[in-house]
């Protein structure tokens, strides 16, 4: 079989110089391990901010829930969406005003929304009549922002099939909320996590004009677009950057509401915190299943259940880099545990040099978000990915 030298784009990644210290920081540290470099997520949000001026950023907290990384944003200017009286209690642990915080999960006990109002949160979001009816009883006088249902198209992570209902159901919800004395505030949505398509944020904002105007004319002045998070992080597939993405989006609204324009709010999670982490991580073997094989079995310390199940369906391809350098062998990519499940990526073939061996570190890039938060807690006795903050003279 022919072969090509093992090749990666380290530098896309990470400074040459900054990967030697890494490497040299990582030499004796027990492995997996998430490093999380707080201050690239700090330079991120102002990125952000400076391509959106006029928005107000809620970060999406399950994407990386690091106390020091809720305490830098907060010390940002960020505002929080939180899904859970548990991601609640760390807000107001962390001392977080709750008019800094949006309730943003549709899916809530009428005891979850009591929690929330008794706490002081007075924003909700919204998709079903139940659970209006139940923040009206228990949270009376809030600011509901309606979510609105989108197909998820074009996302690496599509998230949005279980949220939010058409724009019939939600012209009802908002009539009812204002006769429940509750503020009809503004309209959500998520157009589907690593969202690369652009255009799927012009459909939701048509559709968002769309239900500001049938609202006008009931005598009902809708407020705010929620534009959701789906902004993209640097996996193996490029994308654009988040200016680009916010310059499109910012037309689309002009086009749509002219000079009358909605207070914005955006709720990042992946394109704050994905490109500021890394996993550190072993190689425990390296097997060819039968003589005639074309493919090694490679087996990592880290896997599905250790914080990567983002690579459920292959979805979220993570750029891997093996640190050594020989001819590329196409490699079957497995996790630590005794789960069949437990296989990262078997259609799509990373490539491993041929002079890599059991006992290697590899380093995973793009891990800041969705990873420590989903790892789980006791399988097979694996204990939750470890995360540490990177120390300041490292940069990823
Ligand atoms: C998870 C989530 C986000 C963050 O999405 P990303 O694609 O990671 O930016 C934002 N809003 C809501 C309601 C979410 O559930």
């Amino acid at each position: 079989m022919y072969k090509e030298p093992y090749h990666f784009s380290l530098q896309r990644f990470i400074e040459p110089e900054q990967f030697e210290a890494l490497k040299d920081y990582v030499s004796d540290l027990p492995t997996p391990v998430l490093l999380i470099d707080v201050e690239k997520i700090r330079q991120k949000y102002r990125e952000l901010n400076q391509s959106f001026p006029m928005a107000q950023i809620y970060y999406a907290v399950k994407a990386n829930p690091q106390d020091s990384v809720v305490n830098m944003l907060e010390s940002e200017g960020s505002n929080f969406d939180i899904a859970s009286r548990y991601e609640l209690d760390q807000m107001l642990r962390l001392g977080i005003s709750p008019d800094r915080l949006s309730y943003g999960n549709t899916i809530k006990k009428p005891s979850d929304i009591k929690y929330f109002y008794d706490h002081g949160v007075r924003m909700f979001v919204t998709d079903s009549e139940n659970d209006l009816k139940n923040i009206s009883l228990l949270a009376p006088g809030s600011r509901i922002l309606f979510r609105i249902l989108t197909e998820g198209t074009g996302a690496d992570w599509p998230l949005s099939r279980k949220f939010g209902s058409h724009s019939d159901v939600i012209y009802y919800l908002i009539l009812q909320a204002q006769q429940l004395g509750l503020q009809p505030y503004g309209i959500s949505f998520h157009v589907g996590s690593q969202q690369r398509d652009i255009g799927q944020w012009d459909d939701a904002i048509a559709r968002c004009k769309y239900l500001f105007d049938a609202a006008w004319e009931e005598g009902i002045e809708l407020k705010m677009i929620n534009l959701g998070g789906g902004f993209p992080a640097s996996y193996v597939d490029p994308t654009y950057g988040v200016a680009e993405y916010a310059a499109e989006i910012l037309r689309f609204i002009e086009e749509d509401f002219g000079d009358n324009m909605p207070q914005l709010i955006l709720e990042p999670g992946r394109s704050l915190v994905a490109d500021c982490g890394i996993i550190v991580s072993e190689i425990i073997n390296i097997t060819r299943k039968s003589k005639n094989n074309l493919y090694l079995w490679v087996y990592l310390d880290v896997g599905k259940f250790g914080g990567m199940i983002e690579t459920i369906d292959e979805s979220i391809k993570f750029p891997i880099y093996f640190d050594r350098e020989g001819m590329a062998d196409e490699i079957i990519l497995a996790g630590p545990t005794c789960d069949s499940m437990d296989i990262l990526y078997e259609n799509y073939k990373y490539h491993m040099p041929d002079t890599a061996m059991p006992g290697d570190k590899v380093y995973i890039f793009t891990t800041g978000a969705y990873t420590q938060s989903y790892s789980s807690v006791n399988f097979n006795g694996f204990p939750p990915l470890r995360a540490e903050i990177l120390p300041k003279h490292i940069r990823l």
